[in-house]
Parts: structure tokens; C-alpha cells; sequence
């Protein structure tokens, strides 16, 4: 077997021409202006605008912070059902905002939250379903609403890893009430740590932008128990060099997918887990499900057999979030309530993906997995 010379991680950040950079950083040198919603902040707000399709949007300081202050603009509280299956902020800004999370277990397909148990989990605690477009992955939007229509509930989605993903032509963030976004220098379109709100209803705007700045009204008005979400100029003019390179970077991964597709395709111990018909593919990550042969060719003897050949997967998300000490107490925490999560917890692997990686790099990465596991 070939190892590779340097390690392959499974993401690398898009890097703009550092003198790209430092174009944009002269006029925030010039500005003598560096954060609180300078030009650089106006400009890539705008920007970002066009981009997403997006009706209203706030910039953060990172998508965590993002998160706690969508929770707070629609003062939820008591209970919200979410997914166990994430990346540890989302469930950690329910439990910052003194809300009790409810995990519902996963559409096996989607690995997103699933509809069909959402309802039995509703009490009269319950104000909202917190769901999380899983590596780009859409939840199943529609039937959210229509639950969260007939109790009067709340929908936020964590689309930390659904940039420029779009439903049947339509945006990701225009489904739900609100919907936080990561700027982390691991997500395809990054500001060194960065976030956003996007969201439909023009009058949360005023309450983002008060809670995201302290609640300062004015000089003399404090008005709300805000925090401090702004994103900075040195940060925002980061945003804008990266944005330009997004779709170039997006039509390479298209690409890289592909190829992985084909060396998989026949392979029954590997499911690759896709977006499905009408959806436009953040390409965010790509990950595969490894249907274990007997206890000995499993997800975990995958990963470590990758790593002595220098390819470093990743096993995203495992543990699941119930798991955790901090909620593993709670009921809905409880296995016999979550079997499609956990078992998908022991399966999922994320592979390398990333645009520099290349094609040949890709094939022979696929290759190694199929020798591995056949
Ligand atoms: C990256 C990520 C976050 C956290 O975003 P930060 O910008 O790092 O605070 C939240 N949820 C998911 C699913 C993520 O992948």
C-alpha cells in the first residue's frame, strides 16, 4: 500500500492570494475603523446578500454566538426538539439559554432530524425545533413547518454546513424562522471565524442587531441583556477575499465527489450519503456510511487502517451529543429513543475534501477504502 508523504486532513481552508488580503486591509488601514459595523461589514453584508438570496442577514463574530442570539431574538424557552447528531454548538446554545434539548432520532436517508418522530416528542414545554442541515444535507423542510404550524412552533435550522444549498431552486435559509450559518475557516466559505443569521421576518432585525451589540440603543439606552456577536473589519475583509473564490472551489469539490462516486458505486459495504433529487450540494463535506462486513471490518478499523497510510478521516458526528455527560441523563437522551442515530454514529466517516486535493489523490484515497474494506 502507497502512504502518503504529508498527512491529508480532511479539510483545508480556502486561502485567498495573501496580497488579495492585503488590498482589501489598506482600506481598513485607511478607515482607521476596525470593527462595529465598519465599510468592510456594510460591503460584505451586502455581498453575502446577493450570494444567499438572502431576505435579511446579520454578520456574528462566529455561527455559536450566531446560534444563542436566534434562540434569544424569539425568546424561546422551555423545551426544543433537536437532533443528537451535530456538532456539539448546537445543542450547547439550548442549554445556554437555560432550554432543555429533546432529542429526536434521524431519517435514516438524510441522517437529518425525522418528521415522523418529531410530533410524539411535542409538550406544552416545547417552543421550537432546533434542526441541522447535516453536511449540507437538506432537513426535510417542508414537513417541519407544517408540524411547527399546527402547534405554533418555532424553526431554526443550524445550516453551519449548508452554504449554497438550495431546495428546487430556493435558498436554503428562506425554510424556518431563522438560520445560523459558520464562517470557520473549516466551512467552504469562511472569514477566519465568522457567522451569520439570515431570516424572512424584516422585524427581527432591529432585535438581532441590539442583542448582537450588548443591547446598546444609544449613548444613553441599554435596552436588552445583549452579548457581544460583532464580526470585525479585519474578519469581514477576509469574508471578501474568500467570497469571489467560493463557486470555483464548490465546481472542484463537484468534481471530487464524483470520482469518489464511481470507485464506490458497486460497493455494498459503502454508502455515500448525498443530498438527494432537486438539491444543490453545499459540498461541504463528503461522507460515507461503512456497513460493517462482520465486527472486524467496521467504521473504526476504516479509519485506523486510513491513518497508517497518512489519511486522516474523520468519524463526524461521533460521539453522538446524547452521549455527552452533560445530557446523557435526559430521557429523550435514552438509546431506545435515538436506535437510527446511534447506529448511524458507528458508521459515518467523512473522507478528505477538499479542491487542491486533486483527482489522482482522490481515486487513490477511494481505492485504499475499497481495499479495506472488501
Ligand atoms: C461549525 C459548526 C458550528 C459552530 O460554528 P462556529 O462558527 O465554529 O461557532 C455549529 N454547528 C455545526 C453543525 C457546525 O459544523
Amino acid at each position: 500500500m502507497k502512504k502518503f508523504n504529508e498527512p491529508i486532513q480532511v479539510t483545508r481552508p480556502l486561502f485567498p492570494r495573501l496580497k488579495d488580503y492585503v488590498g482589501n486591509l489598506e482600506d481598513v488601514w485607511e478607515s482607521q475603523w476596525l470593527s462595529n459595523g465598519g465599510k468592510q461589514h456594510q460591503l460584505l453584508e451586502k455581498e453575502l446578500q446577493a450570494h444567499m438570496g438572502a431576505p435579511n442577514i446579520s454578520l456574528f463574530n462566529n455561527g455559536t454566538i450566531a446560534l444563542l442570539t436566534a434562540i434569544q431574538s424569539l425568546r424561546l424557552q422551555g423545551e426544543v426538539i433537536t437532533t443528537p447528531f451535530s456538532f456539539p454548538a448546537t445543542t450547547h446554545a439550548l442549554q445556554w439559554n437555560n432550554i432543555t434539548p429533546v432529542f429526536c432520532d434521524l431519517d435514516e436517508h438524510r441522517l437529518t432530524i425525522d418528521p415522523l418522530k418529531i410530533e410524539s416528542l411535542i409538550t406544552s414545554k416545547t417552543s421550537a425545533i432546533l434542526g441541522v442541515h447535516v453536511y449540507g444535507v437538506p432537513c426535510h423542510v417542508r414537513e417541519i413547518q407544517q408540524i411547527a404550524d399546527r402547534h405554533g412552533l418555532r424553526v431554526i435550522y443550524d445550516a453551519a454546513h449548508a452554504f449554497g444549498t438550495q431546495i428546487g431552486g430556493h435558498p436554503i435559509a428562506s425554510f424556518g424562522d431563522i438560520s445560523m450559518f459558520s464562517f470557520h475557516p473549516t466551512k467552504l466559505f469562511h472569514t477566519g471565524e465568522g457567522g451569520a443569521l439570515v431570516y424572512n421576518d424584516d422585524n427581527l432585525k432591529q432585535r438581532i442587531e441590539y442583542l448582537k451589540n450588548f443591547g446598546i440603543k444609544n449613548e444613553e439606552e441599554v435596552i436588552l441583556p445583549g452579548i457581544n456577536g460583532k464580526m470585525s473589519e479585519v474578519q469581514a475583509s477576509l469574508g471578501r477575499t474568500v467570497l469571489p473564490l467560493v463557486e470555483e472551489e464548490r465546481a472542484k469539490r463537484a468534481q471530487l465527489r464524483a470520482v469518489y462516486k464511481e470507485i464506490f458505486k458497486l460497493n455494498e459495504n459503502i454508502v455515500v450519503i448525498d443530498p438527494g433529487e432537486d438539491v444543490v450540494n453545499s459540498e461541504q463535506y463528503f461522507c460515507i456510511r461503512i456497513k460493517a462486513k462482520d465486527n472486524e471490518i467496521n467504521r473504526d478499523y476504516v479509519y485506523e487502517q486510513l491513518k497508517t497510510l497518512n489519511i486522516f478521516s474523520r468519524k463526524y458526528f461521533y460521539p453522538l451529543i446524547s452521549s455527552y455527560p452533560c445530557y446523557k441523563n435526559l430521557k429523550s437522551a435514552e438509546s431506545s429513543n435515538l436506535p437510527v442515530a446511534e447506529q448511524a454514529a458507528k458508521e459515518v466517516l467523512c473522507l478528505p475534501f477538499y479542491g487542491s486535493l486533486g483527482v489522482d489523490a482522490v481515486s487513490s484515497i477511494a481505492g485504499e477504502v475499497v481495499k479495506i474494506v472488501n
